[in-house]
């Protein structure tokens, strides 16, 4: 078995559990070989942890068990995979939400690896070509602990996370699609074959119930960054005035004019909108347009014509722009899935933009990753969502 030497410093750190492995770790030990088993030894020799090269840009590879004695095969696969069912019970039995995550990479135990559930059928997520040298044992695995509709997956192998596109189609039955999927009582289009993305972000499941239970009542929402209108429809739901979708991709407006239709909204009476936000929100300025609920969840780094978006360098600026537009007693849902900062970080962006503003405010709730996305307090960066629901005074 190959053996990868691990320094003084990190070497503790595994032996705490952390799971992933990256290239400064290192001391002694070949990385190059995709799916590879190795064990991680400390400068002593002493046996730390079993685990597999895949390259991702979070790293190299993922630490699997911390047992001497256990191989990483199919049991250790159907071990994971037993738990994770297990834990996500809640949501086997839920009959208002039949979306979730069954199976979240290193929060389950096996990083690179994440499965998601949407109605019966399965989309399995791989992050490396390493990971899918196990692809057989997983599947098989997979088959002894659940039954269901259909397979689908996704390759997202290169160091850049990027989808390959393919046909996604595994193994069962080929639904017709879009499949329609509950979230706590609502209804999304859902597809699995279609591109890298399925048309709805299951993370965002807490925020978009807040939004329709608490904050969307009344009131007149922009929802920018809003790929398929997501939190729009969650907005109209809970008895907003208006929704306004502003999304740069001319797909979003086919998506979400069929979220809402999916729903029994008109969505004539609301509007969706082709345009670059930071632009948008230059000529609501201009025209005086304001909204008591403004939603921003932007991608984390992003390019458009104009403007290079990276939500470490820019979010304050994205908050100063929507406090502008968001009428006093307004509330501003500002949300980010970069894992680079922490939440601290994040408060820190806005407390920083309010002070440049002048202006005061209040935040009233936080989230992080929704229950199904199982995290592990050994890996921090793995709580990646980061949403604060902010009122403007
Ligand atoms: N908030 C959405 C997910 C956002 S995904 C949800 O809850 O479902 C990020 C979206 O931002 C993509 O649809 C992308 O097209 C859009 N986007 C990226 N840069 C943009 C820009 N400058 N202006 C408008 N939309 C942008």
């Amino acid at each position: 078995m190959t053996k990868i030497t691990i320094k003084k410093g990190y070497s503790e750190k595994i032996r705490e559990g952390f799971p992933l492995l990256t290239k400064e770790m290192i001391q002694q030990g070949n990385i190059e070989q995709e799916g590879k088993v190795f064990t991680a030894i400390d400068p002593r020799g002493q046996f730390l942890a079993k685990g597999y090269l895949g390259k991702q840009n979070k790293g190299s590879g993922w630490l699997l068990t911390w047992d001497q004695n256990e191989e990483i095969r199919e049991p250790l696969f159907k071990n994971k995979l037993e738990e994770a069912v297990a834990f996500r019970k809640d949501f086997f039995d839920d009959n208002q939400t039949d979306a979730f995550r069954l199976f979240n990479g290193e929060g389950d135990g096996i990083g690179g690896l994440t499965i998601d559930h949407y109605a019966g059928h399965y989309l399995f997520t791989w992050y490396s070509t390493g990971i899918y040298q196990f692809r057989d044992e997983i599947l098989s695995a997979f088959e002894q602990i659940l039954s269901y509709k259909s397979i689908y997956e996704k390759k997202r192998f290169d160091s850049k996370g990027q989808y390959v596109e393919d046909d996604d189609f595994v193994k069962g039955e080929r639904p017709d699609f879009p499949l329609l999927v509950k979230e706590n009582g609502a209804h999304f289009a859902v597809y699995l074959n279609d591109g890298a993305m399925t048309g709805v972000f299951l993370d965002q499941r807490n925020v978009r119930k807040a939004i329709r239970d608490k904050y969307a009542e009344g009131k007149t929402v922009l929802n920018t960054f809003s790929y398929t209108g997501a939190f729009s429809v969650f907005a109209a739901l809970g008895g907003a005035t208006k929704t306004t979708s502003v999304d740069l991709a001319n797909r979003s407006v086919p998506k979400t004019i069929e979220q809402f239709s999916m729903n029994g909204i008109d969505y004539e009476a609301q509007d969706i909108l082709v345009r670059d936000v930071f632009r948008y929100f230059n000529y609501c300025v201009k025209n005086e347009v304001k909204f008591d609920l403004v939603i921003m969840d932007p991608p984390s780094f992003a390019r458009s014509k104009k403007h290079t978006f990276s939500a470490s360098k820019d979010y304050m600026n994205l908050v100063k722009q929507a406090i502008d537009i968001t009428e006093k007693k307004g509330i501003i849902v500002a949300s980010t899935n970069a894992a680079s900062f922490d939440m601290k970080k994040f408060r820190s962006f806005i407390d920083q933009a309010f002070k440049e503003k002048g202006a005061r405010y209040k935040i009233i709730e936080t989230f992080s990753l929704p229950e199904d996305f199982r995290t592990t307090e050994a890996y921090p960066a793995g709580d990646y969502l980061k949403v604060c629901v902010i009122q403007t005074m």
